[in-house]
């Protein structure tokens, strides 16, 4: 074994046998508040608190190690120092916490000086009463070799305002942001203000007014241990509970931490020289490893935070689209109320004056009075339409289901249309099959499907017939209406496509200039609303169209 390891081992276990109970706690505290905020710190090194933090943290680390130094030194002549330097350093943890909270609560702001000077001058000049033993405090031997005690001075009560004031000050600031904070911030002030008088509390009592009020001294070590485990383990509990760490990046830094100090311990139980060298090599790559693990570990925490995000704007924006469509469908069906009502009134005075109601009219006349009946006609059907396209996207299209006798309707339609299509010197044949043809359905909606597809075999049959046919398909129990024309027919791209809004098929209006594209959309929607079919065939362009709407017939 070389030298320098029985020297090792042999100190090792001279501090285990000798250290205290309160020792090891107050040991294992002051190394994880230094660890914590070196953590902290290394997680945003331009964060201006996380600098006054850490030298807060560093503050109170070293007032841990000189209570242990303290109780080393009893008995020597070197505690009359210990107590002064114990006492002087203590005073610079209130300073530093106030610092530190200060540059949190206002991230942003630049400490200035004239802060500093206003914090720290006061305690500089206090500092001068250090010098003196007893002014401030002082160390009193015991009688006869006994248990000495610590003995404040006249100036202790400065000591004890300067303190309570800055300690104070502290809660004045985090009262102050909590009140001025909202949402998330607010959150977290609340917690540290709580954190804050939870610890301030426990440790001012403990460790500077019960000794110097009552001369109480046993409890140093408690109000120091429990208030700054208090105050870490709240930290970190308020810094994972907001998502400013992942606790996955924590997890691992923490296990590297330990496996780190772990490897570092074993370097002084190296047996030889090679020993030493491998337990070196394996501390270097498991930090070099550590290193690229936290790294990627953060790159995916990010990139999912990311795509959280992202994921977040996407549900936020679908929603805003919903919203909007909502409103344009809505206006829609509003604006063609407005325009369909008076229309109606036109084509119904057209009609009046055409029928003679209003005595017999010059045929001049008469034959632009049909025109405004027809125009207005037409711009009722394409307002009805939009109207129809609003309420299919709103979901407000209401149905109203009951039997409907679809021959009894076909007849009616088809009684309807016969007129146009001879308008249009069309003719028109109807050919109903045997049985019967009940459906359960909207007989409103199925009359509108039925004449549309007539009056589209109007208008795109410049010339021929128009054959209606009433199918009853009793073993499958479908009803089968097919209308075929002689007409333009269409191309198999044109198929594909006419169901779909707003699509017409390629130079359609030189043979009907004022179609919208939207029959044959609504007349799909209100099918598959009833669970029926409805297509289109045709041999190609200029050979004729049929179309077919399959229902199902109701059991009898
Ligand atoms: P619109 O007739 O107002 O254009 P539709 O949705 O009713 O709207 O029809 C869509 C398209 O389908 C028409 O523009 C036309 O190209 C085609 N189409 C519909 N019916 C026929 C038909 N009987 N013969 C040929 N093409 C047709």
């Amino acid at each position: 074994m070389p030298w320098y390891n029985k020297i090792m081992i042999g100190l090792i276990f001279d501090v285990i046998e000798k250290t205290p109970f309160s020792h090891w706690v107050i040991m294992a505290v002051s190394f994880a508040i230094l660890i914590f905020y070196i953590f902290l710190f290394a997680e945003d090194t331009k964060k201006r608190s996380g600098k006054f933090f850490l030298i807060f943290s560093f503050i109170v680390f070293v007032w841990g190690v000189t209570f242990i130094f303290f109780d080393a030194s009893l008995e020597t002549p070197n505690i009359h120092t210990m107590v002064l330097f114990a006492y002087f350093w203590a005073g610079f943890v209130a300073p530093a916490l106030f610092i530190a909270i200060d540059s949190f609560s206002n991230e942003n702001a630049p400490i200035p000086l004239r802060k500093f000077i206003y914090i720290f001058g006061p305690y500089v000049l206090l500092s001068i009463a250090f010098l003196i033993p007893r002014q401030i405090v002082g160390y009193q031997e015991g009688a006869h070799g006994g248990a000495g005690e610590i003995v404040f001075g006249p100036y202790a009560l400065l000591y004890v305002l300067y303190i309570v004031v800055l300690v104070s000050l502290v809660l004045g600031i985090l009262i102050k942001r909590y009140r001025q904070s909202a949402g998330i911030f607010k959150l977290q002030m609340r917690d540290l203000l709580a954190t804050f008088v939870v610890t301030a509390t426990v440790a001012l009592v403990a460790t500077l007014f019960l000794p110097f009020f009552t001369g109480l001294q046993n409890f140093f070590w408690f109000g120091y241990a429990g208030g700054a485990l208090v105050f870490l383990v709240v930290c970190a509990g308020i810094i994972i509970r907001y998502n400013f760490w992942s606790f996955k990046i924590i997890t691992s830094k923490f296990f590297i931490t330990i496996i780190f100090f772990a490897l570092l311990v074993e370097i002084f139980f190296a047996t030889s020289t090679f020993d030493l060298l491998v337990k070196l090599g394996i501390v270097i790559l498991v930090m070099f490893a550590s290193f690229f693990l936290v790294g990627s570990l953060k790159r995916e925490v990010l990139s999912n935070e990311i795509i959280g995000t992202s994921l977040g704007n996407i549900d936020d924006l679908r929603g805003q689209l919903k919203v909007l469509d909502k409103k344009k469908s809505e206006f829609l069906s509003i604006a063609s109320h407005h325009l369909r009502d008076p229309l109606t009134v036109i084509k119904g005075y057209a009609s009046m004056l055409s029928d003679g109601d209003f005595g017999e009219l010059p045929p001049m006349v008469k034959e632009s009075v049909d025109k405004i009946f027809d125009s207005s006609g037409r711009l009722i059907s394409m307002i009805s339409d939009f109207m129809d396209i609003s309420r299919i996207e709103s979901g407000d299209m209401n149905y109203i289901f009951s039997d409907v006798d679809i021959k009894k309707l076909m007849l009616e339609v088809a009684g309807e249309m016969r007129q146009s299509a001879e308008r249009a010197h069309l003719s028109f044949s109807v050919t109903i099959d045997e049985g019967d043809f009940i459906t359960v359905g909207d007989e409103g909606k199925l009359r509108q499907v039925i004449s549309n597809l007539i009056d589209n075999s109007i208008k795109y049959t410049p010339k021929g017939e128009i054959s209606l046919l009433l199918y009853r398909d009793k073993d499958d129990n479908k009803i089968l209406i097919s209308l075929s024309d002689t007409g333009i027919g269409m191309n198999e791209f044109t198929k594909q496509k006419i169901f779909k809004k707003f699509s017409r098929a390629e130079g359609v209006s030189k043979t009907y200039t004022e179609g919208t594209g939207l029959g044959l959309y609504v007349a799909l929607e209100i099918i598959k609303k009833h669970d029926g079919k409805i297509w289109a065939e045709s041999r190609g362009e200029g050979q004729g169209s049929s179309f077919y709407v399959e229902l199902t017939a109701k059991k009898a």
